[in-house]
């Protein structure tokens, strides 16, 4: 029998080339005259933050922009977009872009809709007492789901970590969700993006909350993810290849969001929050490691992932082994660096272990693990 569980749908997801044009009569229908606009300095350089502009304008509605958003956003950051929007008495607010732009929006609307000061005091999950404003989220990445997810993952510049500030009232209202936005994102960004969104989906498969609808959404990401992500890299203009990572992303996103990462993210918010690399390469730098490293407690699974990536094999063990390789081999396809050739040193690996022991998905994770493990992992990916 089944184990008893929830699944929430909070977003009405609009899927499809040219969908963002449907922003002008979701504004319209709910009366909105003015929109605060968050989204980051790359995505303002493309003319896609001028077409929403448009369809906004067409709704009848004024709009602010907030375009200083970093890559790990930060809690600042969210602080000076809440202001912005305040002065302008946003009634709602669109976010364009990928996890940054998503994610600060998310906790800008907190603070907006809530006439606070510091998204520090709803760290963790729950906090946030009730319904925000509307939130449309268009993203441009195919990686972080974050259009899908009810999590912000924001950097606490005093402490220098990532902490996540979860709650479904801060789930985007609408998403809508073209894959034709993400045909300029760069090789090394559709890389480090496309490894986030299959660490998503093996997470999400193998956490010790996973149920059956998030398992269907995570192994069809797998699936998906693996067969295209090497086009995407290599061909950007491939819009087939494009709308699988999209559509892979967005069903690792929801699989997550039911039944949460678990050690290869504990590990990578750690590394990347010290030393502000990007999220998705942090993910495929760890992933291959926590995958051997859980193999054991979750083998039947793990051999599930193998079959969802088109691997043959004898023998569960055999389908485990091979997908690890399997990690390894396409994050060397899409030339993704190995932790040894960045910034970092094995001093600096004690405090990013515990860092990751305290994360809120440490107890995820399909086996159970110590700081002392965590600080092994980091030295077996520092030695590959
Ligand atoms: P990002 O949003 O930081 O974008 C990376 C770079 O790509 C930026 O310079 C941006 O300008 C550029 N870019 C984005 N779309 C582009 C396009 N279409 N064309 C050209 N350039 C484009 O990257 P990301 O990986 O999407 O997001 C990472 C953030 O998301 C991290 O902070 C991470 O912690 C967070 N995250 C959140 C969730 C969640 O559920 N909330 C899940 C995973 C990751």
């Amino acid at each position: 029998m089944t184990d008893a569980f929830t699944f929430i749908l909070p977003t009405d997801i609009r899927y499809g080339k040219d969908i963002t044009s449907e922003l002008s009569s979701l504004l319209q229908e709910r009366q909105i005259q003015q929109v605060l606009l968050v989204t980051d300095p790359g995505i303002l350089k493309t003319p896609l933050v001028d077409k929403v502009i448009g369809y906004i304008k067409t709704a009848g509605a004024q709009v602010a922009v907030f375009s200083e958003v970093s890559p790990n956003p930060r809690d600042t950051e969210v602080s000076e977009g809440a202001r912005l929007g305040k002065e302008a008495n946003a009634q709602a607010i669109v976010a364009v872009g990928g996890g940054s732009p998503m994610d600060c929006a998310k906790s800008i609307n907190v603070l907006m809709s809530l006439g606070k000061d510091s998204i520090k005091e709803f760290e963790g999950s729950g906090k946030v007492p009730g319904p925000l404003s509307p939130y449309f989220a268009i993203p441009t990445t195919a990686g972080t789901g974050s259009e899908v997810t009810w999590s912000s993952v924001i950097n606490d510049t005093d402490n220098h970590y990532k902490m996540t500030i979860k709650s479904t009232y801060m789930a985007a209202t609408v998403a809508l969700v073209d894959p034709m936005l993400t045909l300029t994102v760069p090789p090394a960004i559709t890389a480090s993006t496309g490894m986030d969104a299959l660490t998503h989906a093996i997470e999400a498969y193998t956490a010790k909350n996973a149920n059956p609808i998030s398992d269907a959404l995570a192994l069809q990401s797998i699936e998906l993810i693996c067969r295209s992500l090497v086009t995407a890299y290599r061909e950007s203009d491939n819009l087939h290849a494009r709308d699988e990572m999209m559509m892979g992303s967005l069903l690792g996103g929801m699989a997550f969001s039911h039944s949460d990462v678990a050690s290869v993210h504990c590990m990578a918010e750690a590394l990347g929050g010290s030393l502000d690399l990007p999220h998705g390469l942090c993910n495929s730098i760890l992933l291959p490691y926590v995958m051997e490293f859980n193999a054991p407690a979750a083998i039947n699974k793990f051999s599930h992932i193998a079959a969802a990536m088109g691997l043959d094999f004898q023998s569960e063990s055999e389908g485990a082994e091979k997908a690890v390789g399997f990690v390894k081999d396409l994050a060397a396809k899409v030339e993704l660096p190995q932790l040894k050739e960045l910034a970092v040193t094995p001093d600096d690996f004690p405090q990013m272990a515990a860092i990751a022991m305290k994360n809120g998905s440490t107890p995820s994770n399909a086996r159970e693990i110590s700081e002392t493990d965590y600080l092994n992992l980091f030295h077996k990916a520092y030695q590959a």
